[in-house]
């Protein structure tokens, strides 16, 4: 090899120097969870659960109501996870169809199981139902009001969702925004965002939030790529994008599950780094309650569960 392309070769290397270390104390994560359907799936959130707790999050949550899944499955899973897991918990909760009373109660059931983060919600009707209760919640920022109104409300740890590609039903992106702004006003800690695959709307959207004087956290949701074609579907009912080069790398994958998931924590994790190089610190992971993909995604980003000196919660970057 002749001696200039040995220095050539020499320069570049020193330009990409490798980190010191991988491990990142400072990168936050928290990880969803559904309720499970059965004792087999019941189980396997246990094993899940305890694997992700490797990573130190700073709260794992479960669904509410989602999927027509009913409170008791969710205080079961709550119940689960605090004892076989060890971790900290956050119970989710919608307020659509319920009378105030109700919800007060469940949220009355969650303090007395140690339950006291809330991710708040309004939730969407059954089809078959009415969305609104005469004497209920109308929206997510009356039910942050109402959890903070109680005796007990400066308790509560709360988040809220956010929706970096609008909420379906939004009547304008100006008025979704103005709708988080009011649910961080009522006084909500965070916000957690709806999953989505362009980065770049997150970040518009987290610039937007900061030019409409929201303040609090606003933390990415990162959607690790289970089946393709199933997170295809479930992405046009949340408004969320899905990019053509993600369409042509996940092709063909959905029945090659080992090769799909080597792509899919890359993906995740890719996602993270580019967020972290504009400051994002703080990730909440839809797991589906599957722990290998996020693990993996975790591992690479060098998450520890050493505690961050700045700890975690209190990141405005994000
Ligand atoms: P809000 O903040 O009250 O409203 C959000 C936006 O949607 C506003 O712009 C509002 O005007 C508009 N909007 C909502 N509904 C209507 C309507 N009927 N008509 C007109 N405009 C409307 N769902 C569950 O059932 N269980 C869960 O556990 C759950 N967890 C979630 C966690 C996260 C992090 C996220 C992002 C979403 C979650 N959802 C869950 C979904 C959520 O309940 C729905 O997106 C719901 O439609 C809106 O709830 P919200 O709290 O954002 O509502």
């Amino acid at each position: 090899m002749n001696d200039s392309l040995v220095d050539n070769a020499a320069t570049r290397l020193a330009r990409h120097a490798p980190p010191a270390t991988l491990i990142r104390p400072d990168i936050g994560v928290s990880f969803e969870f559904f309720p499970p359907a059965n004792e087999a799936s019941s189980e396997a959130l246990g094993r899940n659960a305890a694997q992700l707790a490797a990573y130190g999050p700073q709260f794992v949550s479960v669904t509410y109501g989602a999927g027509g899944s009913g409170q008791d499955k969710t205080f079961d899973a709550l119940d689960q996870l605090t004892a076989t897991a060890d971790l900290p918990v956050a119970g989710h909760l919608t307020c659509v169809a319920a009378s105030k009373e109700t919800v007060q109660g469940v949220i009355d059931d969650y303090r007395q199981r140690g339950v006291t983060r809330i991710v708040a919600l309004r939730g969407d009707a059954p089809a078959d139902a009415p969305a609104e209760h005469p004497d209920g919640y109308e929206t997510a920022a009356e039910l942050v009001a109402g959890i903070r109104a109680r005796h007990d409300g400066d308790h509560f740890d709360i988040s809220v969702a956010a929706y970096p590609e609008v909420h379906p039903k939004a009547t304008s992106a100006k008025a979704d925004m103005d709708n988080l702004k009011r649910k961080l006003d009522a006084g909500a800690d965070r916000a957690i965002t709806q999953f989505f695959f362009d980065t770049d709307a997150y970040l518009r959207f987290l610039e937007d939030a900061r030019a409409t004087g929201i303040t609090a956290p606003i933390v990415p949701g990162i959607m690790p790529i289970t089946k393709f074609a199933g997170i295809c579907r479930f992405s046009e009912r949340c408004n969320t994008s899905v990019p053509q080069w993600m369409h042509e790398l996940f092709a063909g994958l959905d029945d090659k599950p080992e090769i799909r998931e080597l792509v899919a924590a890359t993906v995740a994790a890719e996602q993270c780094k580019r967020l972290m190089d504009h400051g994002v610190t703080d990730f909440h992971f839809y797991t589906m309650n599957k722990a290998n993909l996020t693990a993996a995604t975790c591992q690479i980003l060098g998450v520890t569960s050493t505690p961050a000196a700045s700890n975690k919660s209190a990141s405005k970057a994000s």
